[in-house]
Order: C-alpha cells, then structure tokens, then sequence
C-alpha cells in the first residue's frame, strides 16, 4: 500500500470479470481497456517516493490523450521521443515548460517541427545525445533549454533489446560530456544532464541503477567545479512492472532511497522518467478464442489478437497474464474445466504470433474472452497494422471510446488512388 491506500500492483485477477465481458460485448475485440483512474494512483505513488524530484512520464508508453492530460493533472512532466509525441502533448494541453524532446538520431523533420514549436513555447526542453545533434539545432536556430544525454557505461534491463544505458547508440561517452556540456552552456540554456539505463529495473537491477545514478551524480559535481551549473540530473525511467502474477512489486522506496543515496549532494534537481511504471497495470487487452486445437504438445487457442495487436510477447520474448474470462452466463470460467497447457496464438502469419506458449489454463472453448495483462505500457502503442489487420480498439472501463478500431478502409486509406477501388460486397466491418 502507498500513502493514498492504492496497492503497489493491479493483478490481472483483480479486474472486474463482468465488467471486462460487457466491454467486449460491446466495442468487439480485440479491444485495449484501459483505467485512468489507475493512472493516477501510479503518479501519485511515484510522487509521493521522490517527493524534491521532478516526475515525468515517459509518453511513448501510452500516448492516448486521456493519458497524458491525467499524468499531467498529477503533476508529472512529459518525455516525448518523437516530434508525433511533441505534438500530442502539447495538443493535450501540457504547458512547454513541462515537455522534453529526446533526441534519438532525430530525423530531420522532427529537428523541424520541435524547434518550431520552441518558438511557440520557448520554455520546452531538448535533450541531445550527439554533438551533431547539438550542430543540427544550432543550425536551425534554437539556442533555447538543451539537456545533455550522457552514456554512463552501464545499463539495466529485462531484455538485451531494452538495455539502453552502455549501448553506444544512446547518449555522448562520460569522457566526453565535460566538454560538450561547457559547448552547450555556452551556446544554449544548459538544462542539466540525461542518461536512461533501459527498461525493467527490478530488485536485481538495483546494483546497476545505482551505478549509473552515482556516475551521474559524480558528473555533475564535475561539472559544477568546473563553473558549469546542472540544473537536472535526469537518471531516466526503467522501473519495472510484475509481469509475472507472483512477481513482487516494485519497492518504489527502495529505488527511491538507493537512487538518492547514489546520487550524493549535487546543486541541482533530480529528476526521473518512468513510462512503464505509470501505465502498463491501467490496461488489458481483450481478445476472442475463434479456434481451439489439440496438438499433441499443447493446446492451440486460436485467437483475435497476436502481435500486431500486443508486439512485445514477439518482439522481447515477454511475459504477458492470461486469463480465460470464459462466455459469461452463470458459471465462472475456472470452477469446470481442466487446466492443460495452451498456446495462444494470433492470426498473423508468423511463427512468433503467440501471445504465450503452453501456459497452464483452463481448457479453452471457442467463444471464450480471454483478458492480456499489464498491457497499459507498450500495447497499443506497437500495434501495427501488418498483415493488413485493423488497429483494435481502445476504451476506458466506463466504456468511454479513446481511439476508435481501425477498419479495412483505414488499413488502405494511404494507398495511392485506384489501388483501393472498393469492391460492392464491401461492408464497414
Ligand atoms: C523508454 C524511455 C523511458 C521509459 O522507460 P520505461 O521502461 O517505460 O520506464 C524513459 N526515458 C527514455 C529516454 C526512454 O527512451
């Protein structure tokens, strides 16, 4: 339990059955819900364990407007990865002063689109991770709030393909910051340092966590002496979710002492960027068992969804919760059926289009719900639209549409004019 009574973690077993059947029932499958009352007792529980701190919440995440007006109304700034999510938080409302753009390799029309925006809202922070990138601003322009993204050598993780931290990729080498940073404060308004060790840090990672948060609070006293003034020492998000239904929770804490005690006496402010953390509890995803098989090592659930509605169990091998909701009516789902190992697997074409493999559950009938945990953080966001299948849709648990499914007709709206000649059978489906 936090301060505000709300638990540590929302179980997959803790949503409403009922409530989830009535939603499919009624905006189809596959379909996101999503809880934003949840969203705020995440920020809250993450304000209250860095309270001096500044919170801002890692957008790419979970991008829904609904989202981002309730981390803000919260008080967590907005950490965008893209021009598309510059955009999306600031047409939601979020005041320049409290949005950062981190610059990846930025290609050169979000350079264009974010240094405009500056001029509308000159008080927006960049962050760079290149000396180039530094040139390319400076060419356009923008002598504004300009952060630094250091590469502190050490990164966390739940996968190799999320470990960020030491990937040359991201950020300038610590050697190498010193001299940038005296550039930047030059030229810019220098708005203090950046480094993000990757995703999934848990009670294991903690070690490496804090590595990266004493070099950085190490940086800044460097920096310091040298007469260069460090506004923030941003160490970045990461903090993991139990995607396992008996992993601990996270001890929030706990992080929030050993990121502290890492950090030492620096003049400026602390900050931190979790995404997943505020988000990946406030959603599931809901899908429909169409087929069922019996193969000999395990039984086929055939269902609505696969990965390109929820990428992450293909993309990073992760751990999704599955719940059989069964069909309703009178009898709950797990009181009269065997449990037998079952894959589920999507529509899609591919080997890795399973949402899990062998998982004990109770035996699956065509017809069934079936409910996809902590698919807040990531879900819909790495939705695609391979294999020419629609985008599902996404509601609050009041039923409230925040983006509509996807038809056939949107799938190929892009196509260039005569490639999509409708045909007279075609329904909106
Ligand atoms: C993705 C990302 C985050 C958030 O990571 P989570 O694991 O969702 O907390 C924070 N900062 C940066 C720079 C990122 O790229």
């Amino acid at each position: 339990m936090s301060d505000d009574g709300s638990p540590a973690v929302r179980r997959l077993g803790n949503w409403d059955a009922e409530g989830l059947r009535a939603l499919a029932e009624e905006h189809g499958t596959p379909l996101y819900v999503f809880d934003p009352a949840r969203v705020r007792e995440n920020c809250r529980r993450l304000r209250g364990a860095f309270p001096d701190a500044e919170v801002q919440y890692a957008a790419k995440a979970h991008t829904a407007r609904r989202t981002l007006e309730t981390v803000h109304d919260e008080g967590l700034a907005v950490e965008c990865a893209s021009a598309g999510e510059v955009r999306r938080a600031l047409r939601a409302g979020v005041p320049g002063e409290d949005v950062t753009y981190t610059a990846v390799n930025p290609p050169a029309a979000d350079l264009e689109y974010v240094v405009g925006a500056w001029r509308d809202h000159p008080d927006l922070t960049i962050t760079a991770g290149a000396a180039d990138t530094v040139d390319r601003l400076e060419e356009r322009g923008f002598d504004g709030r300009l952060r630094l993204r250091v590469n502190p050598g050490v990164g966390a993780g739940h996968h190799e393909k999320v470990v960020t931290g030491g990937h040359p990729k991201f950020g300038v080498g610590l050697d190498r910051a010193p001299a940038l940073a005296a550039r930047i404060d030059e030229s810019f308004a220098f708005a203090g340092i950046h480094a993000h060790a990757g995703s999934g840090i848990s009670g294991d990672d903690l070690a490496d966590h804090r590595e990266l948060v004493r070099r950085m609070g190490e940086l800044a006293r460097d920096l310091e002496a040298d007469g260069v003034p460090v506004e923030t020492v941003d160490v970045g998000g990461g903090f993991g979710v139990p995607y396992r239904e008996d992993d601990p929770a996270l001890d929030l804490d706990a992080v929030a002492d050993a990121t502290r005690e890492a950090l030492g006496e620096i003049e400026g402010q602390l900050a931190v960027e979790p995404g997943r953390y505020v988000v990946a509890d406030t959603g599931v995803l809901l899908t429909r068992v169409n087929t069922v098989k019996d193969a000999p090592e395990t039984v086929v659930a055939g269902t609505d969804a696969g990965m390109t509605a929820l990428l992450r169990p293909a993309m990073y091998d992760a751990f999704h919760a599955v719940r059989n909701l069964g069909r309703g009516g009178d009898r709950p789902v797990d009181a009269d059926r065997e449990t037998v190992g079952v894959t589920v697997a999507g529509p899609v074409c591919e080997t890795a289009d399973l949402l899990c493999e062998n998982r004990p559950l109770p035996r699956p009938a065509r017809g069934d719900l079936l409910a996809v945990g902590n698919a807040g953080a990531y879900g819909y966001e790495m939705a695609s639209t391979y294999n020419s299948r629609p985008r599902p849709a996404e509601v609050t648990l009041a039923g409230e549409v925040l983006r509509r499914r996807e038809t056939l007709a949107d799938v190929s709206r892009l196509d260039a004019p005569g490639d999509s000649t409708p045909h007279s059978h075609e329904g909106e489906p």
